[in-house]
């Protein structure tokens, strides 16, 4: 079986709608998807906010309540069926993510061993026969390995990689 590495945040999980959620919980608006095209959430916003995005990603909680994109997990599952699944993200940079993220994977993808999840520091440690992601920059270090960008408000602009715009699409071209 090829080995197939699988992102969360803005793959299986649609992390800036959580960031957008808690934005504009506490300033009480939320920012358009024009606003967002091409840009960073980060840098989206008025100077005025900077760091509130990293004080989201560092608060307990923040990731345990992502919501799946649809189709993420029934294709993810039968996905795990064809190949050596790995589910890689790199999470260090946010610990107080790393037990919700074990507990998002353990509610939504009961199918999953523990085994498969490598929640690590830097995925340039990582050799795939497969990679999704919605960064292309964890795709430079693969050799040999067969890349889907999956599309995110952040990385319109990146034209060096196969593009996948949702999970129906992965599994028309995976499954
Ligand atoms: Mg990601």
């Amino acid at each position: 079986m090829l080995t197939l590495a699988i992102d969360m945040d803005e793959t299986m999980a649609d992390t800036t709608k959580e960031i957008n959620n808690w934005y504009e919980r506490e300033f009480g608006h939320r920012l358009s998807e024009e606003q967002l095209h091409g840009v960073e959430f980060r840098n989206a916003i008025p100077e005025a906010h900077a760091g509130v995005v990293k004080r989201y990603l560092n608060s307990p909680g923040f990731f345990r309540y992502l919501e799946p994109f649809p189709y993420a997990i029934d294709v993810v599952k039968e996905l795990n069926q064809k190949y050596r699944v790995f589910i890689v993200s790199a999470a260090m940079e946010f610990p107080n993510g790393l037990k919700d993220k074990v507990e998002w994977l353990d509610e939504f993808c009961p199918f999953l061993n523990w085994r498969q999840y490598c929640l690590c520091g830097d995925k340039s440690v990582v050799q795939t026969d497969l990679m999704i992601d919605d960064r292309a920059k964890n795709f430079t270090h693969l050799v040999g390995a067969k890349t889907y960008l999956y599309s995110a408000h952040h990385n319109v602009a990146e034209t060096r990689f196969e593009r996948v715009d949702n999970w129906q699409q992965v599994a028309a071209k995976l499954l």
